[in-house]
């Protein structure tokens, strides 16, 4: 069968949905590769015009300004089209995507970014009672409250969920606002996937924070006023934080893709989804095999999906192969507060390496990485060439690698 684009008449139209860390990598491959170019047509789909800094929104919360980046501005130059919206529904037979419930966009290739949120289904009450940090009016509204809890000189502010987000939210309130008593609450040693020296740097430093740490702690149900414990124990909370766990958009799901248990997209070796090859999944909204196990959703990994896919799209376009994404992590930086940190460098299967960097050290190259994606775009977009640099894994991403 000839489709209208062989026939030249209409271009192949590359829909991007999501312009978070990973769509916007792609977006801007595909913009600067494609730039000029009649036969394909790239449009990215976000509910805002400006980008979400979601390694900053931690610091947002605390009232820091964070910068204002244009997404639209970013692309200008390039041919690509921003569309303003909010993705209701796809449906990946007939090629469509919903917008807002009253536009309707075709596709012939779609690339699914939409990401990831703060899982406030499984408990119950926090939905209605805790704060996430989903994005800038979340971590805006979650400061105006601490704000206001400060200025009455007390209170407890109860952090859920002890990885990562959860020490790094913890240290940045307590640090900032030293007359708020800070809890930090969840079933893992906070930093559990360190090495045992800069774990034992990182308990240390939520120490000297004044922050309360209680691993082993398994939140059942948020209140007003207060957190249970599995066993009945009842923890008083002002405000409480939710950043255990994650949960993605049923909509890849609800479209018939095959998607895992977590309702991430399950994505071949070229970033396609299993189901329906003319969708490409990136970040933390696909499931993504390597040879160490499914990729875990990080701002390190999402962004090379973004490039691989668009990379991917390409070539397919030009009726080449496309060719298998393959990555490997190499740190975990984590702030505490603003002029300490810990960075653990790690193996490609994200196990810890012995090296780490601590304090100011860490906490300057903790800044460097989150300030990068953003004049990593802008290099993109003049020189595509410049993004398609990642650590590839080695032995632990090789074909055939345990899994
Ligand atoms: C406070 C915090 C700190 C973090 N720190 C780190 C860190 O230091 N290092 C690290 O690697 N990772 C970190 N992460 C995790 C990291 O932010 C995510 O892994 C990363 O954002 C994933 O990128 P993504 O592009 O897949 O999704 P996202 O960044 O979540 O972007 C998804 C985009 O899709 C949009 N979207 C969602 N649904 C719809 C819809 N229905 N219609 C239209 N648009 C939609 C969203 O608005 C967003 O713009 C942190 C996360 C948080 C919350």
């Amino acid at each position: 069968m000839t489709t209208q684009h062989e026939t030249g008449t209409t271009p192949h139209h590359i829909l991007i949905l999501g312009a978070g860390y990973a769509g916007m990598a792609a977006a801007i491959q595909l913009a600067a590769r494609t730039k000029g170019r009649a036969d394909v047509r790239v449009t990215l789909v976000n509910p805002r015009e400006r980008f979400t800094e979601r390694l900053r929104l931690h610091v947002a919360a605390t009232g820091q300004q964070v910068a204002e980046l244009s997404i639209p501005e970013l692309l200008e130059g390039t041919g690509a089209r921003f569309v303003r919206g909010w993705v209701t529904a796809v449906d990946a037979d007939a090629r469509t995507v919903r917008i807002d419930d009253d536009r309707v966009l075709h596709y012939d290739t779609l690339v699914y970014g939409l990401g990831s949120v703060a899982d406030t289904v499984t408990v119950p009450g926090v939905e209605e009672h805790a704060y996430t940090l989903d994005g800038v009016q979340d971590a805006e509204a979650l400061a105006d409250r601490l704000a206001r809890l400060a200025r009455q000189g007390r209170g407890t502010v109860v952090v859920g969920g002890s990885g990562l987000t959860g020490v790094e939210s913890a240290a940045e309130i307590a640090e900032r606002h030293p007359e708020l008593d800070v809890v930090l609450l969840g079933r893992q040693e906070p930093g559990a996937a360190m090495a045992a020296r800069p774990r034992a740097y990182l308990r240390a430093a939520l120490a000297r924070l004044g922050v309360q740490v209680r691993g082993g702690a398994e939140v059942v149900k948020v209140l007003p006023g207060s957190v249970e414990l599995a066993g009945g124990e009842s923890v008083p909370a002002d405000v409480v934080l939710w950043t255990s766990g994650t949960r993605v958009s049923p909509l890849a799901a609800a479209a018939g893709l095959t998607v895992d248990e977590r309702g991430r997209i399950v994505t071949d070796a070229a970033l396609r989804s299993v189901s329906h090859p003319d969708v490409y999944a990136l970040g933390d909204a696909a499931a993504i095999r390597q040879g160490y196990g499914v990729m875990h959703g990080t701002c390190q990994g999402g962004m090379p999906t973004g490039v691989h896919a668009a990379l991917s799209i390409l070539r397919v376009l030009a009726g080449k192969e496309p060719r298998p994404f393959r990555f490997g992590y190499y740190h975990t930086p984590v702030s505490l507060g603003r002029n300490d940190g810990v960075v653990q460098f790690t193996h490609p299967d994200d196990s810890p390496r012995r090296v780490y960097l601590t304090g100011r050290l860490a906490a300057r190259y903790k800044e460097t990485v989150t300030a990068s994606p953003w004049p990593t775009y802008g290099r993109m977009k003049k020189m595509p060439a410049s993004g398609a640099f990642w650590p590839r894994g080695g032995r632990f991403t090789r074909v055939g690698a345990a899994g």
